[in-house]
């Protein structure tokens, strides 16, 4: 009986799939020119998210968290955290599953309750693709790649295959689909020497041009490319920093945004496109003075709406927000006095941008 009746909605289905197609695709009787498509309406609307330098939730920070709570690195910056749609960072850290480790010397661990704040304060994504991300090992890594999504936040940057670890994640905000790359300088803490599947590197173009082409496949409307790299504590970008940056615009991403120097470096303007080379830290334990200055950027991305449009967005505007890092982890908005000292640094005298 049963399978009668399922026969019977079988040929029923294909019945009704037949007619459907016969309707759409057989000769035309509707008066409207084939070619025409239908209008589509897009609406104004507007994306922001916060852009942020190296967390490493571990070592020194983990010992700020032991005196002063989960959430102590966090929350100086709450209100800025919850005055955009998502925010971003570089996390510095891989969350083993091993709570006993706090981190000791260069080999990082962060345990899982200390990724609360990242939740809290709305980190929809991170980047993973940097020097420490073996630290723990590949059951490390595997772990922080299990771990983070059931938090609900996204990561780049790693993966099993370079194939994988190169994949975009797109996150939407209203209605704005903003697409995310990571790749590092470097795979292990070893300076980049040797190679494991796991990490995206920089100087892997070919998987970057294929990831953006992917992310704009899938609708992607606004690409940021995002890399580790550089000299610690310089001013300014090295060669592989450069071709990283500008070989991403030329392949299509809109923004560049970087980390890893532990000082904010200089930006640069490349075919129209906003290049920030080092964000310098965010939450980070390091003592030595440029160490303790990082820049924020809130990133505004903007579709103009209109009838048949095009898909992509564009840049509304780029606020570059200094942070102070105290107690060894903590971070807070510079005060404007502190601000513009650091962002005379990087030879910055307007900390708004606005392109055309
Ligand atoms: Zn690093």
């Amino acid at each position: 009986m049963v399978e009668n009746t399922l026969r019977v909605s079988v040929i029923g289905l294909l019945l009704a799939f037949a007619f459907a197609l016969s309707a759409c695709g057989g000769p035309a009787t509707n008066t409207a020119p084939a070619n025409t498509k239908p209008a589509v309406e897009t609406k104004p609307s507007k994306a922001t998210f916060l852009a942020v330098g190296d967390i490493m939730l571990s070592r020194g920070v983990a010992r700020l968290i032991d005196r002063e709570g989960e959430l102590a690195p966090f929350n100086s910056m709450a209100d800025v955290f919850r005055s955009t749609d998502f925010n971003f960072g570089n996390f510095e850290t891989p969350v083993s599953g091993n709570d006993t480790r706090v981190g000791k010397g260069l080999v990082f661990n962060t345990r899982k309750k200390d990724v609360e704040g990242l939740v809290k304060y709305n980190f929809k994504i991170v980047g993973l693709a940097n020097n420490h991300a073996l630290d723990q090992g590949e059951a490390g890594l595997r772990h922080t790649m299990a771990f983070l999504p059931g938090k609900g936040i996204e990561y780049v940057g790693v993966g099993e295959t370079p194939e994988e670890a190169w994949k975009g994640k797109i996150i939407t905000a209203n209605g704005i689909k903003i697409g995310f790359i990571a790749a590092s300088y470097s795979s292990y803490n070893d300076n980049g020497s040797r190679r494991n599947p796991f990490v995206a590197r920089i100087e892997d173009v070919e998987l970057m041009r294929n990831s953006i082409q992917r992310l704009r496949d899938e609708g992607c409307q606004f690409v940021v490319a995002t890399m580790h790299a550089g000299i610690e504590y310089t001013r300014r970008p090295h060669q592989p920093q450069i071709d990283f940056a500008r070989a991403a615009i030329d392949n299509g991403a809109d923004i560049v945004i970087g980390g890893h120097p532990h000082w904010i470096q200089t930006t640069e303007v490349y075919r129209g496109k906003y290049i920030f080379y080092s964000l310098g830290n965010f939450i980070f334990d390091q003592r030595k003075p440029d160490t303790m200055e990082g820049l924020m950027l809130k990133v505004t991305v903007a579709h103009d709406g209109g009838v048949n449009v095009e898909k992509t967005a564009r840049l509304d505007r780029v606020e570059l927000m200094p942070v102070i890092v105290e107690r060894f982890g903590a971070p807070r908005s510079a005060t404007p006095a502190e601000s513009a000292a650091i962002l005379r640094k990087i030879g910055i005298n307007d900390p708004v941008i606005s392109p055309k």
